[in-house]
């Protein structure tokens, strides 16, 4: 029977987590998974709120008080089909979405009591389900004559293959990379995200009719107006990949890494997957200073320390209060022995004999908010120093990279070279080639798994207007 004070008399729990000694060296998930006894309290202490703001802080406006209600009456299968009406990738929301900042951050609970663990259901419900060979209902789904190619195997491009199918629609997708997921697979680490979870849900999508078309990268492999000629439409979903330069002197030098080339190369290392540009780098052993405070600079700091890095720093040119990372993922880092230095902002890259030994900074503070509302940092004069390191990972964000092919088809790109496919339209994330779509990343630009996901879901109703 329900607890009505359940939420006053059960605090807040987060899953337990690996030991830390453990989660230094290895890249396993560092979360256990709930028990339903976990499941159970959590969801009873949801007060099932008239109008629930965590369903409306979710970009996909997940049914979450609903789904709770059931997975506490133990109805994992029913909860599962109820997550995946409006998502398309649960178990992968439920271990990396920011919760704070979305579901939990608006739940009526959370500034008194603690926020009911939303995420952490979400994900027992789709594991378990999983587990005991859950698969949507495909027996009503009506088949249809149009095919759509979807470039790009990430989040925004299985949201769109999902809805696509669910509707009787061809969807046939293509990745340059051996395995579904984009940067599901291949950019954030598996002590967030195990592999073997992209894997079972390619299983589930290849039930469900959908096509991939691995190691196959258009404009090189394939040419675009090949799948205009064979395609009723093309959705693209190909991510942003451009790496933000520092601009700082000695940037050049043998030591200086780029973040998404080492995570990528170290996943590739971690698959057995031959990686042609031979990029792997292992920082066992070295000094190593990450620049930047997003969540990628969190993922690199914990990869190096599991390669067996000496000393793992990461310098951020702002305050703490002011850093993009999730809070949850620098307490991690932090359990794990690497040290943060706050208000630290590089000037130089500093070489001997053209390799890196340290990085020249400067101490800031936090002066007056800039256009986007955040304050900006300002050098201290007279606080130059040094911190020495053996190498030193750039996590300065990523820029849309459209590719050359573009034009020639007429697909517009906007001043920041995202590409143009609006929301608010009748046909929903069409660009300006009333055949393709677009959506995630290379649109909004570097965002979250979640919006991809919405965004992909949204575009495949856009492309089943066009066609009606
Ligand atoms: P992607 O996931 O980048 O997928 C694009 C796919 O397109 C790739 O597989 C690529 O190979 C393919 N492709 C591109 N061009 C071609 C071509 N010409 N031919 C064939 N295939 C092509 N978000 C969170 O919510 N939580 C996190 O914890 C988090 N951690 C992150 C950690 C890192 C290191 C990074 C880099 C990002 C992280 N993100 C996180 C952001 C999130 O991963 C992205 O916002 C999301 O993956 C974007 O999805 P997408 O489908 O638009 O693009
Ligand atoms: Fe929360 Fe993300 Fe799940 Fe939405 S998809 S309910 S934001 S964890």
């Amino acid at each position: 029977m329900s607890n009505n004070f359940q939420f006053i008399e059960v605090d807040r729990v987060d899953p337990d987590k690996q030991p830390v000694e453990l989660r230094k060296t290895q890249f396993i998930e560092i979360y256990q998974p709930f028990t339903q006894q976990q499941v159970n309290q959590q969801a009873d202490r949801c007060l099932d709120c008239g109008n629930p703001y965590c369903e409306w802080r979710c970009p996909l406006h997940n049914y979450i008080p609903n789904w709770l209600s059931l997975a506490k009456q133990g109805r994992i299968m029913d909860a599962a089909d109820l997550v995946h009406e409006t998502n398309t990738l649960p178990e992968v929301c439920g271990r990396v979405c920011p919760q704070d900042r979305l579901c939990e951050g608006s739940c009526t609970l959370n500034a008194e009591y603690g926020a009911v663990t939303i995420g952490n259901v979400e994900k027992y419900i789709t594991d378990t389900a999983l587990a005991q060979g859950w698969k949507p209902d495909m027996s009503k789904v009506v088949p249809r004559k149009e095919r759509v190619a979807i470039i790009g195997a990430g989040p925004a491009g299985l949201g769109c293959a999902d809805i696509l199918a669910r509707n009787g629609v061809k969807a046939v997708v293509y990745d340059r990379y051996q395995q579904i997921g984009g940067l599901l697979t291949y950019g954030i680490p598996a002590f967030k995200l195990d592999k073997s979870v992209m894997a079972t849900r390619r299983q589930v999508m290849e039930g469900m009719g959908i096509e991939f078309r691995l190691g196959t990268e258009i404009g090189k492999d394939v040419a675009f107006s090949a799948l205009l000629d064979e395609y009723d439409a093309v959705f693209l979903g190909m991510g942003t990949y451009t790496a933000m330069k520092a601009g700082l002197p000695g940037e050049d030098a043998q030591g200086v890494i780029q973040a998404l080339p080492y995570l990528i190369a170290n996943t590739k290392e971690l698959l057995g997957e031959k990686d042609a540009q031979q990029s792997y780098v292992s920082l066992k052993g070295q000094k190593v200073v990450v620049l930047g405070g997003g969540d990628t600079a969190m993922d690199c700091v914990r990869t190096a320390v599991r390669q067996g890095a000496e000393s793992v720093i990461c310098a951020y040119r702002r305050d703490e209060a002011n850093m993009p990372g999730s809070r949850r993922e620098v307490k991690n880092a932090r359990e794990e022995g690497v040290e943060f230095l706050f208000n630290r902002q590089p000037t130089a890259i500093k070489t001997v004999a053209g390799k890196v030994v340290g990085i020249e900074c400067v101490e800031t503070r936090m002066g007056e908010a800039d256009a986007s509302g955040r304050r900006r940092p300002e050098p201290i004069p007279g606080s130059e120093q040094l911190l020495e390191a053996d190498a030193v990972i750039i996590a300065f964000g990523f820029q849309p990279s459209p590719a050359s092919w573009f034009a020639d088809y007429g697909i517009e790109v906007d001043d920041w070279q995202r590409v143009k496919a609006p929301k608010e339209s009748d046909t929903p994330f069409q660009t300006s080639n009333p055949k393709v779509f677009a959506g995630g990343d290379m649109v909004r630009g570097s965002d979250l798994v979640v919006t991809a996901i919405a965004e992909g879901r949204d575009a495949a109703r856009g492309i089943l207007n066009f066609f009606d």
